[in-house]
């Protein structure tokens, strides 16, 4: 019974950082947990045989190469400003909370106008999956990417002096919510998306259709959306969606998002 003892363990903790072992035991997780809710309660069929090994591929480039450059690009741009002292202080649910609100807010604006026209393209490769599940999400060219970390850098600056497991917390729940909005489940959710954002939800927002091409832009929370007039009711779709964008894009075009 050993083993057991030493798993939650300073001693384990020290290993896994030491070898940079977090994000492939939190990957692993993540299949094991998320694979298991689509097979239980699949939306829509997904040839996962066919594009499981892909996408692999493409989330270790993600992870391993443009979203350290990015976060690196971004702390040499990003404002950090300097808040009242009171707000260091408060517990670290509330400052959680108030991190999410303040960055949700900015990056509910930064995908309205990876929206609009002339950058649309920076964010083409995020709507570019044709099946939608979980693994569809980790798209994100390496401009998408600078824009989406400022406002997360800037709501960052409200946890202070944040002990060392801050930062790991907080990128283990993106990586979490990002899953969860794009997982491909039924999920009888209405009471739930008055506060946040879930799969049906964010499926909408990549449906091919046009009349859905301005539609739930929220990233965690709905409310953005119900405020400024951006929110489609699941329930309301006349007929089911398909994902994509409609067009063939060269992938190396895609993934720089030029
Ligand atoms: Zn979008
Ligand atoms: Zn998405």
């Amino acid at each position: 019974m050993e083993w057991i003892e030493w798993l939650p363990s300073r001693e384990f903790r020290q290993f896994v950082f030491n070898h940079d072992l977090f994000i492939p035991l939190l990957f692993t997780v993540r299949v094991i947990v998320v694979t298991a809710l689509e097979w239980m309660k699949p939306a829509r069929e997904v040839p996962y045989r066919s594009i499981f090994l892909m996408d692999i591929v493409g989330a270790a480039l993600v992870g391993y190469l443009l979203l350290p450059v990015a976060l690196y690009v971004s702390e040499q741009i990003v404002i950090r400003p300097v808040l009242p002292e009171f707000i260091s202080v408060v517990p670290t649910a509330a400052a959680f909370a108030l991190y999410y609100v303040v960055g949700d807010f900015g990056a509910y604006w930064v995908h309205r106008l990876l929206h609009l026209g002339p950058v649309w393209r920076i964010h083409k490769w995020h709507h570019s999956p044709t099946h939608m599940y979980w693994l569809a999400g980790y798209r994100a060219s390496f401009l998408q990417q600078v824009l989406f970390n400022f406002p997360w850098m800037m709501a960052f600056s409200v946890f202070g002096r944040a002990p060392w497991w801050m930062y790991w917390a907080v990128l283990s729940s993106h990586m979490f919510l990002n899953d969860w909005m794009h997982m491909n489940v039924t999920w009888r959710s209405n009471w739930l998306e008055w506060i946040v954002v879930t799969p049906r939800y964010h499926h909408v927002h990549h449906s091919e259709n046009s009349e859905h091409a301005n539609a739930n832009f929220g990233v965690t929370f709905s409310v953005w959306d119900r405020l400024f007039g951006t929110y489609v009711d699941p329930d309301e779709l006349k007929t089911p969606i398909t994902f994509g964008i409609g067009e063939r894009v060269p992938l190396v075009r895609l993934v720089a998002g030029i």
